[in-house]
């Protein structure tokens, strides 16, 4: 299936949610009956580089991440939620703490729930749930407002895919709120290792933000 923007000009059916999209939820990616979420993140230019030492929206460098995801700086130096584990991590951004993620404790601390790591709110548990999740999977949309389709019939694998895209996402939402189509954050280890511990499958793809995605696609 087609993602490209030329394709559009025979997509006359998908007209009348284009129309609603900014009615909608419109964070949710949505390609090829997968969820992507972090499909629609902008394309850096060819010649674009990050800033080496440049912090992120959690006061992270890519060099301290880089060093967490090498083992060079050890997990028990910077968890301090005692629940994240690099066992099923995929890349750098991941290695980051609900501790550090500031909207991740706001979610604890604005609504009075006790406990010292995220997943000990006591809405995670619902959120991550695997009927709520083929609930809330045919209500993501993507840029276009065309929904995604949960695989009922697929494989145990592919559901356990969608399960994980679908958490992703609504969990980035719950967290940060809408981001738009533009930007994404990545979530805690802690979320990261929960999500995939529930729901495997053969292969990770972990977060990628759009200028490594850029370096991949180039270095191919
Ligand atoms: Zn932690
Ligand atoms: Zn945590």
């Amino acid at each position: 299936m087609s993602t490209s923007d030329d394709s559009d000009s025979n997509t006359s059916s998908r007209s009348v949610s284009e129309e609603v999209e900014s009615e909608i939820e419109d964070d949710f990616g949505v390609v090829g009956g997968l969820v992507e979420p972090y499909r629609f993140e902008p394309i850096a230019p060819e010649d674009y580089e990050e800033p080496e030492e440049e912090e992120d929206e959690d006061g992270l460098t890519p060099a301290i991440l880089e060093a967490r995801s090498e083992n060079q700086i050890t997990l028990d130096t910077w968890c301090e939620c005692g629940n994240c584990s690099t066992e099923l991590l995929s890349n750098a951004l991941e290695f980051r703490c609900c501790k550090e993620v500031a909207a991740a404790m706001a979610k604890l601390t604005f609504e009075g729930i006790e406990g010292s790591c995220v997943l000990d709110h006591t809405d995670f548990d619902a959120l991550t749930n695997a009927t709520v999740l083929e609930q809330v999977c045919p209500l993501l949309k993507d840029r276009k407002g065309r929904s995604y389709k949960f695989p009922s019939r697929g494989t145990q694998n592919a559901k356990n895919e969608s399960y994980r895209a679908t958490a992703y996402r609504f969990l980035v939402r719950w967290i940060f709120g809408p981001l738009g189509w533009n930007n994404s954050r990545p979530l805690p280890a802690c979320i990261y290792h929960k999500i995939r511990q529930k729901f495997q499958t053969a292969s990770t793809r972990g977060y990628s933000s759009a200028e490594r995605r850029q370096g991949e696609a180039s270095a191919r």
